[in-house]
């Protein structure tokens, strides 16, 4: 009976070790990913030519806006 409770005591432990692991490993991949995606998806603002993330800018007509005010004031511009 108490050799049962070893073999489930170790397998337990595995089992988390496994999950510690795997918490880990794709957390540095998504990490590295995350960085060069930030890199690759840098975006220029039409209006006053500021870098920023494209998740975090404002796309309009294929043209990206830093907020919402550059938004509106370069469409006033120019139409
Ligand atoms: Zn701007």
């Amino acid at each position: 009976m108490s050799r049962l409770l070893v073999v489930v005591v170790i397998f337990i432990a595995i089992y988390l070790l496994l999950k510690h692991y795997r918490r880990q490993m794709p957390k540095k991949d998504v990490m590295g990913e995350d960085a060069s995606k930030h890199r690759e998806n840098m975006v220029r603002c039409a209006h006053c030519g500021v870098h920023l993330p494209k998740g975090e800018s404002i796309m309009v007509e294929h043209k990206h806006y830093c907020s919402e005010a550059h938004r509106h004031a370069h469409t006033g511009e120019s139409e």
